[in-house]
């Protein structure tokens, strides 16, 4: 058998035996009346950093959105704009909802939402804007609340692959009227599966407590479901990993800052390669490692995968637009403001996901960055 190198994974958390003692203590006390503590304690672990007055642990970041929306009373007849280069998650809960996405253009520097684009996608039918903080990057938070206070229009933040960037002093996280976060595995705090939803507006607050209990009053010890709502509570053991994460969250962001630091000494001036981008005033928390060549290399980003697979390496591809994908086959009227040539659709097709995870060392790093200049040298000559 021949031993080639390590196979490296593209994404993976950090876990001490401290998030395994909390995980441990809460299988074993987290029931009867002490069933809430580690939600409670992360809950509030996550609104002091991220500076809200209210989080509430969800089963996922979906759910999250999901709630959201609800919360704000959007529904059947309502369309909601957001980025056309998205994970599908940001835009499945208006679907959910019984509303209509309207897909716009992304910026080609930060791949947030383009403010611009979202302007000129307001109709009669508008409700609500969600921005989603991309790989770590974070929207123009202020226009976009701009727009939407001119529009009278409701802002949501996805934050769920930016915790811990900062942007103009305020975390993501803490814009629109609400925002939601990701715990998933691959994300960078990890509980597993989860989600929170955070807010400073103490109705919708109190309305995503109703919603995520099948529509029972916080407390009620009676059973008594005053409408239909849902079920997405996250469990004490997950709550439990969280709080275990949000213990070490400065390490946990230092360490991801590190790995980009890693990757831009070796990436940063290679010609005709783009890297995230961390504009004035903002702190990129850089959840995956993005490179984005030239068209001219000829390597779309399924291509590109392949080489680096080749090579033992696991890659993601950048978020496809939406408006290309089968699931919207059916939905012309998502579409109309985007196009396979928007500004967007050049990450789109060509860019990937380097491996970011914590299990990423400067070696690592390394045969990475050595590997991506390999590839694309052959495409040179
Ligand atoms: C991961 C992710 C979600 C969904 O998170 P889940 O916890 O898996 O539901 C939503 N939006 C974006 C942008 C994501 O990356």
């Amino acid at each position: 058998m021949s031993v080639g190198p390590e196979r490296i994974a593209v994404a993976g958390p950090s876990i001490t035996d401290r998030e395994v003692e909390l995980a441990a203590d809460a299988a074993r006390n987290a029931w009867f009346q002490d069933s809430y503590v580690y939600n409670r304690r992360f809950e509030q672990m996550v609104a002091d950093y991220v500076g809200v007055d209210h989080a509430v642990s969800l089963s996922h970041c979906t759910a999250a959105l999901h709630l959201g929306l609800a919360a704000l009373g959007v529904g059947p007849g309502d369309e909601v704009i957001v980025p056309d280069v998205t994970w599908i998650a940001s835009v499945a809960p208006v679907v959910y909802v019984g509303a209509e996405p309207v897909l716009v253009d992304i910026l080609p520097d930060t791949w947030c939402i383009d403010p611009d684009a979202v302007e000129a996608a307001i109709g009669p039918r508008t409700k609500a804007i969600i921005g989603v903080d991309l790989y770590g990057s974070t929207c123009d938070w202020a226009r976009l609340q701009a727009i939407a206070d001119k529009h009278g229009l409701v802002l949501i933040e996805d934050a769920a692959e930016a915790f811990g960037s900062l942007h103009h002093g305020r975390r993501a996280g803490a814009f629109g009227a609400l925002s939601a976060f990701s715990f998933h595995g691959s994300k960078t705090v990890a509980t597993g599966e989860g989600g929170m939803l955070a807010t400073d507006d103490p109705a919708i607050y109190h309305r995503i407590l109703v919603l995520r209990d099948h529509g029972r009053e916080p407390g009620d010890r009676f059973f008594q479901n005053h409408e239909f709502a849902f079920k997405s509570r996250m469990s004490a053991v997950q709550a439990a990993l969280g709080v275990g994460q949000m213990e070490r969250i400065d390490e946990l962001i230092a360490r991801k800052r590190a790995i980009f630091g890693w990757y831009r000494d070796r990436l940063g001036d290679l010609n005709g390669v783009a890297i995230n981008a961390e504009p004035v005033g903002t702190e990129n928390s850089y959840w995956m490692v993005t490179a984005v060549p030239d068209a001219a290399f000829g390597l779309d980003k399924f291509a590109l995968m392949a080489a680096f697979d080749q090579r033992n390496i696991d890659t993601r591809p950048f978020f496809s637009q939406l408006s290309t994908l089968p699931a919207l086959d059916d939905r012309p009227a998502a579409k109309r403001f985007v196009s396979p040539t928007d500004k967007g659709a050049h990450a789109a097709t060509y860019g990937i996901n380097l491996p970011s995870g914590y299990h990423m060392d400067e070696a690592r790093v390394d045969r990475v960055g050595a590997t991506l200049k390999e590839i694309l040298a052959a495409r040179r000559s």
